[in-house]
Formats: structure tokens, sequence, C-alpha cells
């Protein structure tokens, strides 16, 4: 018997990837390949890359496979863009049977030519899947020809599905970004700019944002008021032009660490910027990164300024925050998230609520970063790694969540269980960065907690406040 789900345990073999505060030694199992069998919540190497790479936005992106892979969009991830929306259309050379048997490099290289011939794109992305790693076909000889013939970079992203897990695709899309900021960076010292004489000594590129609802835009204008201008981010409604010109900033700001941690080395290594691990998720975090950011540029008026805004953006949101957390109080969350630093803010964030984390855990979280999540969950909290539907469930009705804070997979499980779910993912369409996102969340979180829809499914009690009273969840 493999699943959990039916012996109420775990399998054997995850035993060291699910830990307890209090229990054991801050260690767990992970940045490891799932178990097989055990119904892993992650994605593939293909979907990890078209996460990274697809919000930019005057790119084509173009699947190399079966149509079946291409219908990852941007309807499932809702970057916004402040101008081009080629990356709105997916394309696909919809391998067939033929193709398998034959190669599909010739279907490629028309669907380049006519993609080209339309859209005028300055970079064509072409994503290996599964079925391109299985016969075989060169991507790199059929881009190289195109970007000759074209006359613009094409570039294939090695990210055939089943060679890794999400966390490679992350990888491979890093090493596409960098090979397109090493040409640009290349072309400014070819015109005779060295390194450092082109760097833009206060400007920040801003790594880990896919300005979903336009989230990296709150962070901006937040750095813009207090005089830091952000030169790139990566990648939300980042632009093939704006990529190239990475190398100009003095530093790297990092939020999304899982998914950006390699092309920050990268970048420190061949060009010498160093890079902040940052987050703007929630009050604490977004002050403190405010802060951080400020104090590294070593300018005393950005530093002031950066205060200014945190007493004045904090006043304006903390009754509400308050007022929330009377509301909310005792209540208990679980949380299953892709990386690591979304889950640390969020344990501080509903910490800031008075709401209690009763299980947490991520799909490709670090060592360091479950260090860190051992040392902020209260006694008792289960943290794991690499979870998989059965334990998420049995951890949630054992500790007896009210919530959960997931993604796209997690939320029909959240739903059977009759528990709130709230959607932190790719395919949300309200910001929860910042200061305004911060009070965006506790609003959702209130309403979801509180909805009258438990009344039907738990057979709860009217509240005095209009919320409804229930039990725990059954299954
Ligand atoms: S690359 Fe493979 S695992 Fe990924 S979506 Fe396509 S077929 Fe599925």
């Amino acid at each position: 018997m493999r699943a959990g789900k039916e012996t109420g345990m775990p399998i054997a073999e995850r035993f060291e990837s699910i830990g307890r505060k209090g229990r054991q030694k801050k260690t767990l199992r992970c940045g490891a390949d799932s178990l097989a069998g055990s119904v892993s919540q992650r994605a593939c190497v293909y979907c990890g890359a078209r996460v990274v790479l697809n919000p930019v936005t005057d790119a084509v992106h173009l699947v190399h496979g079966p149509i079946g892979c291409a219908v990852y969009t941007w309807d499932i991830r809702g970057s916004l863009s402040s101008d081009a929306e080629l990356y709105r259309s997916s394309f696909s050379t919809d391998l067939k049977e033929r193709d398998v048997v034959f190669g599909g490099e010739e279907k490629l290289t028309r669907a380049i030519d006519q993609l080209v011939e339309k859209y005028h794109p300055p970079v064509v992305f072409v994503y290996s899947t599964c079925i391109v790693g299985v016969i075989g076909d060169d991507l790199e000889a059929v881009c190289k020809s195109a970007s000759r013939r074209h006359a613009i970079e094409v570039i294939p992203v090695e990210s055939t599905g089943f060679s890794g897990n999400k966390a490679d695709g992350y990888r491979a899309a890093c090493d596409v970004l960098m090979r397109v900021i090493a040409s640009g960076q290349r072309e400014r010292e070819e015109a005779g700019e060295s390194g450092s004489s082109s760097r833009d000594e206060l400007a920040i590129n801003y790594l880990g944002d896919f300005n979903l609802a336009g989230e990296a835009w709150i962070i901006r204008d937040y750095f813009r008021e207090i005089g830091i201008p952000v030169n790139t981010v990566f990648t939300g409604d980042s632009t093939y032009e704006s990529i190239r010109g990475a190398g100009r900033a003095r530093l790297n700001i990092m939020q999304c660490a899982g998914s950006m941690n390699y092309l920050a080395g990268k970048m420190e290594e061949q060009f010498g910027i160093p890079c902040l691990q940052v987050s703007f998720v929630g009050l604490t975090d977004t002050a403190d990164s405010l802060r951080r950011v400020a104090a590294f540029l070593g300018d005393e008026k950005i530093c002031w300024r950066a205060e200014e805004l945190i007493a004045r953006e904090s006043e304006k949101v903390k009754p509400l925050i308050r007022e929330y957390r009377r509301k909310m109080k005792g209540k208990k969350a679980a949380i299953y998230v892709g990386g690591g630093f979304k889950a640390i803010s969020l344990v501080r964030q509903f910490g800031e609520l008075g709401i209690d984390v009763v299980m947490v855990g991520t799909q490709t979280g670090r060592k360091e970063e479950y260090e860190t999540l051992f040392d902020l969950a209260s006694e008792g909290t289960v943290i794991l790694d690499d979870a998989n539907p059965s334990e998420l469930e049995k951890f949630m009705v054992e500790e007896g969540a009210d919530l959960l804070v997931g993604g796209v997979k997690e939320r029909p499980l959240a739903y059977k269980l009759g528990v709130a779910f709230i959607d932190h993912n790719h395919d949300r369409k309200h910001p929860l960065s910042g200061f305004t996102g911060a009070v965006n969340f506790a609003g959702e979180v209130y309403t979801t907690l509180f909805s009258p829809v438990w009344k039907f499914t738990r057979g709860g009690e009217v509240w005095e406040n209009g919320g409804y009273s229930y039990g725990r969840a059954s299954c």
C-alpha cells in the first residue's frame, strides 16, 4: 500500500521529509527528487521554466511538444504588462505520432519562421517537453540556425518535463535569462562601456516577482518614492531589452529565492552584483525589506524617505489589520506553497493577524528556509517538504485547520474537507504584496473564514458579527 490515506500514516520513506516543531532537530530532507508513487504536488521541469519565463512580455513562447503541454498559458499565470501583449499567446508545434516517429525538427523550423514573420519578436524562447527528450530533437541546432536566418535570439529552454522537477525548470529558465543578460553586457562592453562605469549607483534589479495582479508595480512605486530606480524585474513586466540591461544595476534584491537563487549567484559571480534577500509579503517583512535595501545603498536621504514611507503606510493600514486581528484571533491556518520565502513570510503574516499556523510546507523549499521555519513556528507545528494530498489532508484534519493557503492544486482538497481556502498562487487577480497587499490578504482571509457557505457545509450557527461558527471538518 503506497498512499498514506488508507493507513492514516505517511509512507515510511517520507518520514524524513516531515517534522514537528519541538519534537526533533530542525532538519528536514528537502531538495531531493520526489518519491515515486507518492503523488507529489510539484510540477514538471517545463512548467518550472515556463513559470519564470512567461512574464517576459514581448517574447514568443513556443512550446515544442504535444498540444497538451501548451495549455500552460497566461491564463494560469496572470502577470500584467505595461506594454507588449505577445506573452499572452501560447504557441505550440503540436507534435503528433508522425513527428514522434520521424522527428519534429522540420516542424519546429517552420513554426519559428512563421512566428517571426508574423510577430517580429525580439526573441523566441523554444521550450523542450517530455516527448522532445524522448525523440531527441536537436533544439540547440534548430534555434542556432533560426537565429542566424532571422538575426534575432532564438533560445532553446532545456526543460524536458521528466528530467527533474519544477526546481530544475527554474534553473533552465535562469540559464536562458543569463544568456540574454550576458549578450547585453557583451554589447555594452564592445561599445566601450566597462562593467562598473555603466552602472547606475542606486539602481536595483528586483528578482523573483512575476507582477501577478500588478504586485511588482506596487513595490517599484515604493522604491521610486524613496529614490531607488528599479532597473529590471525578473521577470514580471520585463522585456527582452530590459533583461539585457540587467547588468547595469548596483544591487539585486531577491524575493522568490526558490526560482532566482541560481540566477542571483551567477550574476554575482560574473558581473559582481551582490544580492539581498527580501520579502514584501506582510507588514513586518515589507518594512524590514525597504529598510535593508535603503541601508545597503548607504544614502542618508533614501533611508530617511524609506522611514517616512513606512510610517505613513503603516499608519494607514494598521487600524484595519487590528480590526481583522480582533475578529480572527485564535483561528488555525495551514500553509502549502511553492517556495520557502513565501511560507516564512506567511507564518509572520498570520502572526500579525493573531492566527496560529498549525502546518506549513513547500514544494521546493531549501534547507536554510526550513531551519527558519522551525525557528519561527509555534511548538507542535507540522513542517513538511514536497507533501502529497494524503499528508496535507491528514495533518489539516488532525490539527483542526480552519484555513489552507495554497495554489491551484490544493484548492479542491481544501473545499472537499470543508476548509476555507486562500489562493496565493500565479493565477490570482488581486495583489498580496506590500502594505496594500497585507490589507487585501487580511480581508480575503476574513471573507473566506466567515463565508456564509460554511453554514450549509458544516451546519454552523450565525455569529453576532455576521460570521458563522462551525464544527471541525469531517472527512
Ligand atoms: S513536459 Fe511532460 S510532464 Fe510537463 S506538461 Fe508536457 S508532457 Fe506533462
